[in-house]
């Protein structure tokens, strides 16, 4: 029988532990390998857990052998863009010679599919406000992305690996259940940000940027929900089981909702009133940067399914949840003792 087992990369992290669940519920076994730098053991509940570091090659190849893996997933990267300028060397080291120690393991270990986790960071600042098609100009404006896109390129540069590199762009939302969702320390992302000041967890919320040349002169992202990730990473995944060849794919819902609107919504949603704050623009961002999501609808049969409304919701219960913040309040206790 073929084996259903699945090397999981950082599956202890926010899009790998959402993927780990729903490959369970497809009636794949997960198998997380993760070095919990980022990601947390509470969050593998799906399958074995071994803590490990994807630049140990050997060790690495021994697992791929030892579970019979069919493919392998891999999330496990540095993706922190203001902490990639900072430490570029972390980043090469993790995101580009972590990838390709995985890919050695692969070889030795004989598995030949992977499913690979890049980023819209790969195309940098697009010229326009137009939908990101996959063949656009990729030029990369900070190292997270520098590192992504080289990783990409080593992936399909394999003689006997297929891929799909899946391009996300904003991941937000949380299990619809509350079993997992997002624990990020330091937290840099907008809807979470916003979500904690609803919550009275920090003062204001501060919004980079009113004169960007969009509707409301905010940036404007493409959001989507990490459940609707994860099942891109299902379709992947039986994509290369039945014979598919190298692709890049756009994950986003082809919608794009300003950093304004953003903050409104979870006003309504939450029924908060909170302080908003404009600062000046944030070094590195982008105006518009929205997925043109044809391609993965043709050739991974995946479209979004969980609108603007059910990621606030689902985000706004995750952060209420116990687990969050208890998450919270240790590693903000731990981080005020180091300062
Ligand atoms: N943003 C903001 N205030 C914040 C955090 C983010 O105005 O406290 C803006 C940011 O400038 C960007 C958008 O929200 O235009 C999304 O940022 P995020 O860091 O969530 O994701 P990114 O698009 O940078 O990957």
């Amino acid at each position: 029988m073929v084996s259903k087992n699945i090397l999981v990369l950082g599956g202890a992290g926010y899009i790998g532990s959402h993927t780990c669940k729903k490959l369970h519920a497809e009636r794949f076994t997960p198998i997380t390998i993760d070095n919990l730098s980022n990601g947390h053991q509470q969050s593998v509940q799906w399958g074995p857990f071994e803590q490990l570091d994807i630049l140990e090659t050997d060790k690495l190849a021994t697992l791929m052998k030892q579970y019979n893996a069919q493919a392998v997933m891999h999330f496990a990267a540095l993706i922190e863009v203001a902490e990639s300028v900072k430490d570029p060397e972390s980043f090469y080291k993790n995101n580009v010679l972590g990838t390709k120690s995985v890919l050695e393991a692969m070889n030795q270990a004989g598995v030949h599919h992977i499913v690979f986790s890049s980023t819209a960071a790969v195309y940098g600042q697009p010229a326009d406000n137009n939908p990101l098609k996959e063949d656009a100009s990729l030029s990369p404006i900070n190292p997270y992305g520098e590192t992504k896109l080289e990783a990409e390129k080593l992936i399909r540069a394999e003689a006997n690996i297929k891929s799909v590199a899946l391009r996300y762009f904003n991941a937000c939302g949380a299990d619809t259940n509350g079993d997992i969702g997002e624990m990020h320390y330091p937290e840099s992302h907008l809807i979470p940000l916003v979500i904690q000041t609803a919550l009275n967890m920090r003062d204001q919320i501060n919004i980079f940027g009113t004169d960007y040349n969009t509707p409301d002169g905010t940036c404007v992202r493409d959001y989507v929900h990490v459940d609707d990730l994860a099942d891109a990473h299902i379709n992947a995944l039986k994509y290369l089981i039945n014979g598919g060849e190298n692709v890049a794919c756009n994950l986003g819902s082809s919608n794009g909702y300003s950093v304004q609107k953003i903050i409104e919504s979870v006003k309504n949603i939450t029924q908060e009133n909170f302080k908003i704050v404009e600062e000046k623009r944030r070094t590195g961002d982008s105006a518009y940067l929205v997925a043109d999501n044809a391609r993965a609808k043709e050739i991974l049969n995946w479209a979004p399914q969980k609108d603007l409304e059910t990621i606030i919701e689902d985000a706004y219960h995750w952060h209420q949840s116990d687990t969050y913040k208890n998450f919270w309040e240790k590693i903000s206790e731990r981080k005020k003792e180091l300062v």
